[in-house]
């Protein structure tokens, strides 16, 4: 009898494939082992086995495994498991699942192309015969692929090899970056500890009283201390006296002055040890009441009022899990988040922290993957944005959901489009694990839940510290406009605040939802409007590059000087972006300094640090951005929140624009006063009476919820209703709409439920490929994986059709 095993090739194929092994191999290999598969042609894949067997496939050939590639599993059944689940809710193919599962480093391909890392020196000793071939073969040329280490070593089996290679970290895969963020350290200074006292400063004066330029230093350094009340960097002492960093050196050489570093990364000036924490009353109460939830409802849900400490409540729960031996999971929606939240956490559980995300590098994400393989000490707890779910966890007690309502949880492209709130439920449910979900905006979705009593509730309505919530303030644009009480796009009202929280030298945060200068150019002639050429957009007027630019496909062109279609040179801007905030700001604030975060200025791998780092670390006084402010973050000094102009959020053409105005408004909010210090709020809008700026204003989560559930129960909408949607593209536009119009009415024939469509999205087309949707909506009470075997079987015959076969359609379960 041959032996086969069943393996899942990392590509988008609905199959898995079965390959012939020797007996012996088959005694050896264990399902979640990786092997070497010739596929195609001439290609070679690293496939995984999921499965052993004596039954020869009935269709094909089975060809032989190229090789064994691990000594032991390095995935285990859980996640088999789940990563089936997942493919089979999210329709798509269990190697997608598979290939976004494994860091890169794990799938070495025929194709892949590897370099040697440069700042590693090695020592040739360490390194084998084989290795050190490969060595010296990338320090003539900077980069091979895996087919030319084929012929450099003249045999086939080559994955063992690197893969050694991968783990010693002398290479690295070419599709890595090789940027590297140091977090900048800020120096700081302060006066030794033996002048601290009263009685020494006159001490102090007499010591200096020859030495004029440092006596004046000091000085400067006591006014200052006494000013801001904060750290002094050597940066802002030298601005305010003038002086120069030689003098300064010479107080330092002198014992007066004493130098010290801050990370910019650290969470908080005051506190260096963070170990030691008690939970206030409030905070215990819900501590205890979560425990008492789990009891019944393995899923529970904090829903706590921005900065009430749930992060303190989080630790305290892991602390009791990983006391019991088990692993625990902490999801967050935006790797940027990650810096602050490993800093909180590593000061209370040391190196117990492993960190995932795909900014990592694969070399590091390697190393955490075979933590969590080994169960090891130094991974009980792995931080991460999505992705950190297809860790090989075998003993998770605890996930842990921060910002569960925020839409980053949803991956969108490429598949698997999986939401990381719903799949880890899942996963936790394998494991028996608790989950708890926290937010102080929980999603429609999740709320919804807990009103069925599927999931526990535990709510926690006061800040941590008798910081009171801040105090919300409408300026009715209309109003201000009228009566010229306007600068630029400021009112009178936000400018007066702006000023005066300045002044005390604490920071504000303005929201604006749009990036650029405005969102489009006006022939005030003709009303002719520039386009992009590729994408059904209008393009966005960028000032400080003079450019108008796609935010679709990156197109840009010169900005024009006259209208292309009439000639006319009376050409105005639209609307608002930050970009033009950020320029009104430095006008009306020119001492101050000003900081822009949006997509355009948090490019590159630590784009969104950087700009965090220096606010936190108080160089920028007012940051404008878009809705990246609006996520998790903790600023001590931010005072003031003003969002420039809430209406544009309340007209987005989405089913969830409300809800998500409410989170993002009631988010930005948050980041004000979250501290002593208390916080005030300023909402622009020509609405003030809209029920959404009310309820933010009232804080009315609860009338939110009910009037927005009512409209999605009337208009076949989440909760009620599951959503599928079909995004079907092509370059020819008669085509597609046949294509689609096929397949809407074989939908609708075959379904009996709400099929809409073919609707041409609001942007219709992009990168010159013509869009349409359709969307499907399964009520709740019909079976979810039946409606998906009919779907799946129409789009089969409709990828049978020859003239429809180019037209590319995508899947979206549960589409946010
Ligand atoms: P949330 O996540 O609910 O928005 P955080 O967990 O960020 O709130 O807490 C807000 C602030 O209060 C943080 O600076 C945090 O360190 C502090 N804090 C919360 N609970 C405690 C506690 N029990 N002891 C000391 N500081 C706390
Ligand atoms: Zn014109
Ligand atoms: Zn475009």
């Amino acid at each position: 009898m041959p032996h086969f095993v069943e393996v899942v090739l990392p590509l988008a194929l609905p199959k898995t494939f079965t390959y012939l092994v020797s007996e012996a191999e088959y005694q050896y290999i264990k399902k979640g082992m990786r092997v070497a598969v010739p596929f195609g042609k001439s290609k070679i894949y690293t496939a995984l086995v999921i499965d052993l067997h004596q039954n020869a496939p009935t269709l094909y050939q089975a060809k032989e495994i190229h090789q064994i590639l691990d000594e032991a599993p390095v995935v285990n059944e859980f996640q088999i498991e789940h990563w089936q689940w997942i493919a089979n809710y999210y329709m798509c193919s269990i190697g997608e699942v598979f290939k976004s599962a494994l860091p890169s480093g794990f799938l070495l391909e025929s194709e892949t192309i590897i370099s040697a890392k440069k700042e590693s020196e090695i020592d040739g000793s360490e390194l084998s015969d084989s290795e050190f071939l490969i060595y010296q073969a990338l320090q003539q040329q900077s980069a091979l692929k895996v087919e030319d280490i084929v012929s450099i070593l003249g045999k086939k089996n080559v994955f063992p090899v690197l893969n050694a290679m991968l783990t010693k970290n002398v290479l690295v895969l070419q599709e890595e970056v090789a940027e590297k963020y140091k977090p900048k350290l800020t120096r700081y200074i302060r006066l030794q500890e033996e002048f601290l006292q009263q009685e020494q400063l006159s001490e102090l004066m007499e010591i200096l009283s020859r030495a004029q330029k440092q006596r004046e230093l000091v000085m400067h350094y006591f006014q200052l201390n006494a000013k801001e009340k904060k750290p002094v960097s050597v940066k802002q002492l030298l601005e305010i006296s003038g002086s120069t960093s030689a003098v300064v050196k010479s107080l330092v050489d002198k014992e007066i002055f004493e130098e010290y570093y801050i990370a910019e990364d650290r969470v908080s000036f005051e506190k260096d040890d963070e170990t030691g924490f008690q939970l206030s009353l409030p905070q215990q109460k819900a501590f205890d009441e979560i425990k008492e939830c789990f009891e019944k409802h393995a899923v529970t849900l904090l829903h706590g009022v921005t900065a009430s400490g749930k992060t303190e409540i989080y630790i305290k729960l892991i602390e009791e899990c990983i006391s019991e031996g088990k692993q625990v999971l902490y999801l967050l929606p935006e790797i940027a988040l990650t810096t602050q939240l490993v800093t909180r956490l590593t000061a209370y559980f040391g190196n117990q922290v492993a960190v995932f995300h795909s900014k990592y590098s694969n070399n590091e994400r390697i190393e955490v993957w075979n933590q969590v393989l080994q169960n090891s000490e130094k991974a009980k707890i792995v931080i991460g944005a999505r992705s950190a779910l297809f860790l090989p966890f075998s003993n998770l007690g605890l996930i842990v959901i921060d910002e569960e309502h925020e839409q980053t949880f949803k991956q969108f492209d490429p598949a698997p489009r999986y939401h990381a709130r719903d799949a880890a439920i899942v996963l936790a449910s394998q494991h028996k694990a608790k989950v708890l979900l926290g937010s102080a905006t929980p999603s429609l979705e999740t709320y919804h839940n807990v009103k069925a009593k599927k999931y526990g509730l535990v709510e926690l309505f006061e800040r941590f510290g008798n910081v009171v919530l801040p105090q919300i303030y409408l300026v009715d644009l209309k109003d201000k406009y009228k009566r010229k009480k306007m600068n630029g796009h400021f009112s009178d009202d936000l400018l007066e605040a702006m000023t005066e929280a300045l002044s005390k030298g604490e920071q504000v945060i303005l929201f604006q939802n749009r990036r650029g200068y405005s969102p489009f150019v006006e022939c005030m002639t003709c009303g002719h409007v520039p386009q992009c050429p590729s994408c059904d957009v209008s393009l966005t007027y960028y000032k400080f590059k003079n450019q108008l630019r796609c935010h679709y496909c990156g197109h840009s062109i010169a900005n024009p000087t006259h209208c292309h279609a009439c000639q006319s040179v009376d050409l105005s801007t639209k609307g608002f972006g930050t970009e033009q905030i950020e320029i009104e700001l430095k006008k009306l604030f020119p001492e101050k300094t000003i900081g822009r975060m949006d997509q355009d200025t948090t490019r590159g791998k630590f784009g969104y640090e950087k700009i965090i780092d220096s606010f936190k670390n108080q160089e920028i006084d007012v940051l404008v951005g878009t809705q990246m402010l609006a996520k998790g973050l903790h600023f001590d000094n931010v005072t003031l929140v003003g969002v420039m102009n809430a209406d544009n959020m309340l007209n987005q053409p989405d089913f969830r624009s409300h809800e998500r105005a409410y989170q993002m408004m009631m988010q930005v909010a948050g980041r004000a006063g979250r501290s002593e210090k208390s916080g005030k709020v300023m909402i622009q809008t020509y609405n003030p009476y809209h029920n959404i700026i009310q309820q933010v204003t009232h804080n009315d989560y609860n009338g939110m919820y009910n009037e927005l559930v009512y409209e999605r129960h009337n208009f076949k909408y989440p909760p009620y209703y599951r959503l599928v949607k079909l995004t079907l593209k092509h370059r020819d536009f008669d085509k597609l709409k046949e294509g689609s119009l096929w397949l809407y009415n074989v939908l609708v024939q075959q379904l009996q439920i709400p099929v809409l469509g073919p609707e041409e999205p609001a942007i219709s087309r992009i990168r010159n490929e013509y869009i349409r949707t359709i969307l499907i909506k399964i009520p709740n009470q019909n079976h979810l994986g039946q409606t998906k075997k009919t779907i799946q079987r129409v789009l089969n015959s409709f990828e049978a059709i020859a003239q429809y076969r180019a037209i590319k359609v995508t899947i979206n379960v549960d589409n946010y």
